[in-house]
């Protein structure tokens, strides 16, 4: 193909789920669209690997908010998602159940059906479990986008710059110690699947865990056969629209000419718009750019930013009729200390555990995956490493981490280990990678609730025509990935005329 073929209106750099619904969106207003891919596959975490014939997910587990009428439901309808995917409700009673120690407790689908849920475990404390809920429905009614509502005042911006520690652990004033609880334990169990949202007890600013919980407690549903449907049907509806997907692309360099920008990829094409959305990480995007299109402390500031924690999971694929099928999600903590745990010593203390759908025809489980969050400088030591060539030493640390995370899953789930078929598992650098997020953080930029200001990043920015989109904008997840779309895509056909579109699918 000529250099001159290769011109667009708009180029995306990144194909996972907000590349791929901002391509949806503009291919569909008729824009020439080009998608340009690092990897051999499109999805970005939405990928997939097979392992004897079983399907894994790599970054979606779960995802809430999909009964008609509910945020993702309303948002995905536009996009063509809400008919064609393939999905399972997860259990009412308990989409999450929270292990500490030696006790579990359901998170329920329904707010009132979650306070009714809990109260048996907690009978002093309906209160403070009303609260909470009113707390999310309050929190999450203040946040115009996540009700498809153009934003007109700040009044989330309150939320941004609360911490959410602080939030759960002040549920826990009218708790009695004396009915043999932990004390604070209320709080515990609330922030008690906070790996989804990389909880740190530091920095994690409120809106997280509350417009999460939120669109989980509305309705809480998994992929069957994976999240790579997902990326397949966004992929349909560009392609039909006369948009363009091209893989193994990866964009090493992006230049400014004049209004135009010229992508280069590592296959030695240069790709030309008018307009540019990177959906990559938004440091690894400003270092492909000359250093001055930027001002020097725009581009300090986006590289100095800290990312959230990264993970180690193993993939298992079960013996037939060896373990039951869960059609729940299960978060451990061996202690009530549930934030920060990658950074405590003898790790692992926790784990989300749960089996991928669908189950097998008699009920059992055909496949689990173990995560835990893992920090990268467990792993640093191989970091000029590539995958395949890592060396000895590095296997024989995989090796021995999946031992103690199985070992730790086998306290509360006997025989698991003589269950396994097959496994192997992935790390930090693994994840790097695969995505090419600096050191394979989960979900990208951190959030501090002292610094909101800082580390939030808007989707437009000073240089006309270039923009960012994806998981750094507004939040990670399907659900945040989703508003993050909508607002990069709103700055250039406009917001308001966007959600009148998406309101009335
Ligand atoms: C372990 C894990 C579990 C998760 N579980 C859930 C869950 O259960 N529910 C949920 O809602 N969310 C979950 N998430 C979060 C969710 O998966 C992400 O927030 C979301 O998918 C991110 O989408 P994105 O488009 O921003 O980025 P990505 O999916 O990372 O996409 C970026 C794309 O850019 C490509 N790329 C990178 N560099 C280049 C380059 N130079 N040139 C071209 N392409 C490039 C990458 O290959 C990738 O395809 C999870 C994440 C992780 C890591």
């Amino acid at each position: 193909m000529k250099s001159h073929d290769l011109k667009y209106d708009v180029i995306i750099a990144g194909s996972g789920l907000g590349g791929l619904l901002c391509g949806s969106i503009l291919a569909k207003e008729g824009m020439h669209v080009c998608i340009l891919e690092k990897s051999r596959k499109a999805g970005g975490c939405l990928q997939t690997f097979k392992r004897k014939g079983v399907v894994f997910d790599t970054g979606v587990h779960y995802f809430g908010g999909m009964d008609p009428g509910q945020t993702l439901h309303r948002y995905w309808d536009y996009f063509g998602l809400t008919k064609s995917l393939e999905l399972e409700r997860m259990n009412r009673d308990g989409f999450d159940i929270i292990g500490i120690s030696d006790r579990e407790y359901p998170m329920a689908i329904g707010f009132d059906h979650f306070v009714e849920q809990l109260l048996p475990h907690f009978p002093s404390e309906k209160e403070n479990l009303e609260k909470y809920t009113c707390s999310l429905k309050v929190i999450s009614a203040g946040f115009p986008l996540y009700n498809l509502e153009l934003p007109k005042d700040h009044t989330e911006e309150k939320y941004r710059s609360q911490s959410a520690f602080d939030f759960f652990y002040a549920l826990n004033e009218s708790e009695n110690p004396s009915d043999g609880i932990h004390t604070g334990r209320l709080s515990s169990v609330l922030a008690g699947n906070n790996l989804i949202y990389a909880g740190n007890r530091k920095h994690t600013p409120l809106h997280l865990p509350a417009l999460i919980n939120h669109s989980f407690i509305s309705s809480a549903w998994r992929t069957v056969g994976g999240s790579a449907q997902i990326a397949e049907k966004l992929m349909e509806g560009i392609l039909s629209n006369g948009g363009e997907i091209h893989l193994d692309e990866e964009v090493i360099g992006i230049c400014l000419n004049e209004d135009e920008f010229e992508v280069m990829t590592k296959p030695g094409r240069c790709f030309t718009s008018k307009k540019f959305i990177s959906g990559i990480h938004p440091a690894k995007t400003l270092k492909m750019m000359e250093p001055t299109v930027f001002r020097k402390t725009f581009f300090k500031r986006i590289t100095n930013l800290k990312n959230t924690v990264s993970s180690f999971a193993v993939y298992i694929v079960l013996k037939d009729r060896s373990f039951p099928y869960l059609d729940h999600n299960y978060y451990y903590h061996s202690t009530d200390d549930v934030w920060n745990e990658s950074n405590r010593e003898g790790w692992p203390s926790g784990y989300m555990l749960h089996t991928p759908a669908p189950a097998s025809e008699d009920g059992f489980a055909r496949n689990m995956i173990i995560l835990a969050a893992m920090p990268f400088k467990k792993v640093k030591k191989w970091e000029d490493t590539r995958k395949g060539n890592r060396g000895s030493e590095y296997l024989e640390f995989k090796d021995h981490f999946a031992a103690s995370l199985l070992e730790l899953a086998e306290q509360r789930f006997p025989g698991l280990r003589s269950a396994i078929s097959y496994m192997e598992a992935s790390t930090p650098l693994t994840w790097r990678d695969y995505t090419g997020i600096p050191e394979g953080s989960m979900y990208g930029i951190e959030r501090d609730y002292q610094d909101p200001l800082i580390t939030t990043l808007l989707p437009a920015t000073k240089i006309p025509g270039f923009y960012f989109t994806g998981q750094n904008i507004s939040l990670h997840g399907m659900l945040g990935v989703t508003i993050g779309a909508v607002l990069t895509c709103g700055e250039i056909i406009g917001l308001e005329y966007l959600l009148n579109n998406i309101r009335n699918t």
